[in-house]
């Protein structure tokens, strides 16, 4: 697994420009909310909060600055380009010790922010200032006497979830990358491998223990706060902070999961995406072949002008069920394929998506745009490719640290649902696609170059599907796009999730995560933006 690991990789490891410092510089534009507060804490620092308020909270409450050796580990994010302005730690040992950090926050005038595994990429992000509330102690998993649920706590993420449950005879709904937060995916929807079989993240949340903007803590489920519920299933990171839920969990099936990994020339291109069109047959995937992961990037030991084409199946099953489904690729010419059988909590090492994977990795500056797709358009695919070619030979430099993404899951247990039944909003879509350009910091040429080759790049898949709406997956989005690109195009959807807002967030407190509600019209600056404007909050 390493050799194929290390030649999808390899060239691009060399590539990691670590940032030392905040770029702020895009987050200077972003309009910040009405002044909601008359004071601020001009003297907030971590001595300060930890002697007014240490005391309240739980014994194994950590509180710390700047000057702290753990800062630098705490507030490390996958993405630079926005970064939220940290000022204090606070890492809540109990999941009561929320609501008090709530209060007192705003009985000081300070903004919070809650923090999962910090993969969160929108440029909305850059707008935050104060103290970051990091979740990751809150970690505890207790599976359920009728083993069909588990309750989890607000901070664990993929892989730990993933390898506890396995070993105990269980799956659940988890994104695919290791690294990512449970509730960071699952309150924007959460695509992952069992999504064919069970639905999203969202799909299986039964009830959360929520703390509100005003530190009230509520329950939220079928019976409790009902209204709320549909709102946490796909815009939930606008409501509050998710202290614990409960999830629906399943028997782990079979005990291997079967991998398949090829890299193709990109004179195979057409023949590759034809063979997905076929194998997708627009939605209709066979559930078991659960999930394939595609990416154009640059490797030198193949070409340092030839973006290759990098492609790895997952199929819940046996090597030779999935291998009848795979003819068609097998049939393409390859540079290079590995396979195996795996049990499933190692099925993302398999796919390099494992915590330890170039993918996971932190502190990198990055441009990105998404599009949902339901079909690939070979024409599109071809005229991107040969945009990365030209790149290649023109800005080597750009060219070396980019990456476009094609995710192809098999989608049964996410068209199945009623669209109306919550607030994730794209059912229809059966590919995610991302664009992910590394770039320096500082190098504000290449960065605009690289803002000009990813809303090309995402252009270009829109354009492909005539007649199709242009979302924007909230957790993938950039939040430089229209708001209903990314909540849902149906004018209801904006309009239900205000009137949440109003009820249950009327300070606007969560705003820092592609908001629904903003300060004022927006007035991004363009970078990555779409058509039209923002819309103001009317309370
Ligand atoms: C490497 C990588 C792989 C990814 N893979 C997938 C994937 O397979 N499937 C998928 O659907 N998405 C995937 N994503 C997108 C991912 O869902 C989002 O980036 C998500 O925001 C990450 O959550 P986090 O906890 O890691 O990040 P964070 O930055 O910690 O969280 C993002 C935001 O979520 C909110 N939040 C987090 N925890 C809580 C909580 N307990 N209560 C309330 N609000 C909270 C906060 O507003 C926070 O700013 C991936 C992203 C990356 C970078």
């Amino acid at each position: 697994m390493r050799s194929l690991v290390s030649l999808m990789y390899g060239s691009l490891a060399t590539l990691l420009w670590v940032s030392s410092s905040f770029d702020l510089a895009s987050a200077a534009s972003i309009p910040r909310f009405q002044e909601l507060e008359t004071r601020t804490r001009a003297d907030l620092n971590s001595n300060t909060v930890r002697r007014e308020l240490g005391s309240r909270l739980s014994s194994g409450t950590l509180i710390f600055g700047p000057n702290d050796e753990r800062f630098a580990g705490a507030t490390a994010r996958w993405n630079m380009f926005a970064p939220p302005q940290i000022q204090v730690v606070i890492q809540p040992g109990a999941e009561s010790d929320v609501s008090k950090i709530v209060k007192y926050c705003n009985d000081n005038s300070i903004d919070f922010l809650a923090l999962n595994r910090g993969h969160g990429n929108s440029r909305s992000l850059g707008s935050f200032n104060g103290v970051q509330i990091s979740l990751v102690s809150l970690v505890n998993i207790a599976i359920q006497p009728s083993r069909q649920s588990a309750w989890f706590g607000g901070g664990v993420y993929g892989g730990l979830v993933t390898k506890y449950l396995w070993e105990r005879g269980f799956v659940t709904t988890t994104g695919s990358c290791d690294c990512v937060g449970l509730l960071g995916a699952g309150l924007g929807g959460g695509h992952g491998r069992h999504e064919a079989l069970y639905g999203m993240v969202s799909d299986n949340i039964r009830q959360l223990n929520i703390v509100l903007g005003d530190g009230r803590a509520i329950n939220v489920s079928p019976t409790s706060n009902s209204d709320l519920l549909w709102a946490m299933k796909g815009a939930g990171h606008n409501f509050g902070i998710v202290t614990s839920f409960e999830l629906n969990i399943f028997p782990r099936g079979p005990d291997t999961w079967h991998y398949h990994n090829y890299i193709w020339a990109g004179d195979q291109l057409e023949p590759v995406f034809n063979a997905l069109n076929a194998f997708h047959n627009n939605g209709s995937t066979p559930v078991n072949m659960t999930t394939n992961f595609g990416s154009f990037f640059l490797n030198a030991s193949v070409s340092t002008t030839d973006p290759i084409l990098s492609w790895t199946f997952a199929y819940r099953g046996s090597a030779e069920k999935a291998e009848a489904l795979l003819t068609q690729f097998n049939a393409i010419p390859a540079i290079y394929e590995e396979q195996g059988d795996v049990p499933y909590s190692q099925v993302s090492k398999a796919q390099a998506t494992a915590e330890d994977d170039f993918i996971c990795m932190d502190g990198n500056k990055r441009i990105t745009t998404t599009a949902g797709l339901q079909v690939y358009n070979v024409t599109a695919e071809r005229l991107i490719y040969e945009g990365f070619r030209s790149r290649a030979i023109s800005n080597p430099a750009l060219a070396a640290g980019c990456g476009i993404l094609h995710e192809g899951y098999a989608t049964a247990g996410v068209t199945s649902k009623n669209p109306a039944d919550s607030a994730y909003p794209f059912r229809s879509d059966h590919h995610l696609m991302l664009f992910n350009g590394v770039v320096p910091p500082g190098d504000a040429v290449l960065e605009a170059q690289a803002w000009e080759w990813a809303n090309e790049v995402r252009d270009m898949w829109n354009a492909g599907q005539p007649g199709r709406p242009a979302n924007n997956y909230v957790n993938y989005a950039n939040g430089f796009e229209d708001l209903d690109s990314i909540y849902g195009w149906e004018s209801w959807r904006l309009q239900r999730l205000r009137a949440l807002k109003q009820k249950y967030d009327p300070q606007n407190k969560f705003r820092f995560y592609n908001p629904i509600v903003e300060a004022r019209e927006g007035k991004g600056k363009g970078k990555g933006k779409g058509k039209g404007r923002r819309r103001s909050f009317q309370g």
